[in-house]
């Protein structure tokens, strides 16, 4: 790929625990444009699948709904974006400490955030209660 020139692809997914490895891989491929090492790729996967977990399970519910999958690259930088129109978050600043977790079940722990931010360079999350949820994510890739 020619340094500083911009591709991107899109893919809509239906909100289905089943779909969270489609979209894993699919955003792995595209990502293997840039030469990532596997610990890099391993990295984006994990960030890929909370938030696409995320939107499954608090933004829609467990119940129907589209989650909107956008990828680009830039030069070396890779930019994921994953987008719900679901219940939104209320504070997004707490949502994404280490550990809190809206859920009751104990299932859960509160670390999808902190795995993002972990794996990925930077993570911005825009919400908007009854609205949906933006997490963009991005990555330099140096291979
Ligand atoms: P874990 O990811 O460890 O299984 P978790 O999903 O609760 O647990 P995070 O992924 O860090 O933890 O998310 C923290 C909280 O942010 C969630 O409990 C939920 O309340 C809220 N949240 C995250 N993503 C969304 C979303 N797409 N829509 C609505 N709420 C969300
Ligand atoms: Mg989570």
């Amino acid at each position: 790929m020619e340094t500083g020139k911009r591709e991107s692809m899109r893919m809509e997914i239906e909100s289905r625990s089943e779909n969270e490895e489609f979209a894993r891989v699919v955003v792995a491929v595209f990502a293997s444009r840039l030469n990532p090492t596997l610990e890099e790729i391993d990295d984006i996967k994990t960030a890929v699948s909370e938030a696409v977990t995320n939107a499954v399970i608090h933004g829609y519910g467990n119940e129907d709904g589209v989650i909107y999958i956008e990828t680009a690259a830039e030069g070396q930088e890779l930019c994921v974006t994953i987008r719900d129109t679901g219940r939104g978050i209320e504070d997004v600043r707490r949502a994404m400490e280490p550990m809190y977790t809206s859920d009751k079940s104990g299932e859960r722990s509160g670390m999808g955030f902190s795995f993002m931010e972990a794996f990925m360079d930077a993570v911005e999350v825009e919400s908007e209660p009854g609205r949906g949820t933006t997490v963009r994510m991005k990555k330099k890739i140096r291979g």
